[in-house]
């Protein structure tokens, strides 16, 4: 009998009061019998929309019919043949525009809750699981993967599956891309990935960190003298933008991508942690984005009054809407039609050479209308006359975006890219250079967890296609 509620299972969580003094993950996970309440509201349509919203393709009925039946594990196996990375993107996943967004239990009511659905079925699997996976018997070609973020990974598990021997080359020294240096603990447990990735070692791929490829070596070395057959690059679009506004050379204003990287890797929420992002009270983040909800939330965690700063209105945020709820539930103030013009250093006037004075003392901002539609078709925010006022802060968090970082391309001969640093490849990830791929965030500019690990797919199958053909006409 299926369950005939309108709304999903409420996900237990910890309260806005007690979540703001820790890192702990906010959400808590179904029980069993949640997790079998909720699967049972599927309906196993014929047609199964939801799997057209998965970029992975994962086969979401047939999963959710094992969970409805108690059989975990099984639910598991049907997940892994599509995604290497399930409790991520149970997690992270916007799983209300991809596949819940198309579940026809949305049209009168909430849809199936697949996300969380996902999440229960493989942390049970990394709680209870017993036996390591069948290590493939290697077919003796070697492939390198540039970036170890989901893109990297998903390729590595793919190709390893099938006998490669895969080596990814990671600049930093702990391997997950964002997964581990952007998105923080409180929405993604940094074991969780370990876990994950713990899983494609287990597989066979070899993991070195600490290696920038276009510096400790390039990829024609890669291929020249290390002898990989093809490789995959996963790089990512780590390069932060600034708004270019008097003031950004200010100590006290970081990228977000930078807060969050010593947040997250660097810990700087431990007592112990000689990071001085401990000691700011007021906080701006420039931006609308979940990055900027990220980074938000995070200041609020280290004990700040926190603003979000952006030009357009409530309605245009560009963030997820539930991170925008968890955002004001926790306290974080919104100042939209808002703009910086300056950030103003701190001045001591008793003592104006001190090194103090180089701090961010405030941001001048002015108040924004909103004008005409623009290219983008959203309503262009126009400048407020005689609107300017200064926001007292002490630090200023920047997360307007990210590109493409150029290294890669500058050292790689005849790598071709948009004006704006991403890889140009065709629909299999080919680059424009024989035997390298590419994809993820490289390729399109900041996205997605899940569009990333498809590239990676992709590519992994192009990949072995083209070694293959290689070897049929070699012998
Ligand atoms: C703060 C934040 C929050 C986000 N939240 C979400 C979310 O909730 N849901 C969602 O779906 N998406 C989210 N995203 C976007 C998502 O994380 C990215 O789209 C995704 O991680 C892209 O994967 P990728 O593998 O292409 O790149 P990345 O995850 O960026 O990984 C690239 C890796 O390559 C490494 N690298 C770069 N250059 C080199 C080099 N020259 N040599 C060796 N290694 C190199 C980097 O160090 C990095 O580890 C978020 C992004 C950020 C920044």
């Amino acid at each position: 009998m299926p369950n005939m509620s309108l709304v999903k299972n409420p996900m237990p969580t910890q309260s806005p009061e007690e979540r703001i003094k820790n890192f702990n993950e906010v959400a808590l996970g179904y029980t069993e019998e949640q997790a079998i309440d909720e699967a049972k509201r599927c309906l196993n349509c014929k047609n199964k929309m939801c799997m057209n919203g998965c970029p992975v393709k994962i086969a979401i009925p047939d999963f959710i019919a094992k969970v409805a039946e108690g059989k975990f594990e099984e639910a598991y196996e049907i997940i892994l043949k599509s995604s290497s990375l399930p409790a991520v993107c149970g997690r992270v996943c916007p799983q209300e525009n991809q596949c819940e967004g198309r579940c026809v239990r949305g049209i009168k009511g909430e849809p199936v809750a697949i996300g969380r659905l996902e999440r229960f079925v493989a942390d049970y699997h990394n709680k209870n699981a017993q036996k390591a996976p069948m290590k493939p018997l290697k077919n003796g070609h070697r492939v390198a993967i540039i970036g170890s973020g989901p893109a990297g990974l998903s390729c590595a598990s793919d190709l390893a599956k099938r006998g490669y021997d895969v080596t990814i080359f990671e600049a930093l020294h702990t391997p997950g891309g964002v997964l581990v240096y952007g998105i923080p603990e409180f929405r993604l447990p940094k074991d969780v990935v370990k876990k994950e990735i713990d899983g494609l070692k287990e597989l066979g791929v070899k993991i070195n960190t600490n290696i920038v490829v276009g510096k400790t070596l390039s990829i024609e070395e890669l291929m020249r003298e290390y002898g990989y057959e093809a490789v995959f690059i996963g790089s990512g679009a780590g390069l932060p933008k600034f708004m270019r506004i008097p003031g950004e050379n200010l100590k006290g204003v970081f990228s977000a991508n930078e807060y969050l990287t010593r947040i997250n890797l660097m810990k700087a929420y431990k007592a112990e942690s000689d990071t001085p992002i401990m000691s700011y009270t007021r906080v701006a983040v420039v931006g609308g984005g979940n990055v900027a909800m990220d980074a938000a939330r995070c200041a609020r965690r280290m004990g700040a009054e926190v603003y979000i700063v952006y030009r357009r209105g409530m309605e245009e945020l560009p963030a997820r809407k539930e991170e925008v709820e968890h955002a004001i539930e926790e306290g974080i103030i919104f100042k939209t039609l808002t703009n910086p013009v300056e950030i103003l250093p701190y001045i001591d006037k008793e003592n104006p050479r001190s090194p103090g004075n180089m701090s961010v003392g405030g941001m001048k901002c002015v108040e924004m209308e909103l004008g005409a539609p623009d290219e983008s078709g959203r309503r262009r925010p126009v400048v407020k006359e005689g609107s300017e006022h200064i926001l007292d802060v002490d630090c200023v968090i920047m997360s307007l975006g990210t590109s493409p970082n150029p290294l890669i391309k500058s050292t790689t001969e005849g790598l071709a890219t948009e004006y704006w640093g991403g890889i140009i490849v065709d629909e299999n990830g080919l680059t424009s250079k024989e035997g390298i791929y590419a994809g993820g965030d490289a390729v399109t500019g900041a996205a997605t967890v899940i569009l990333a690990m498809g590239a990676g797919k992709t590519a992994a199958n192009a990949i072995d296609d083209y070694i293959q053909s290689k070897k049929r006409a070699f012998d």
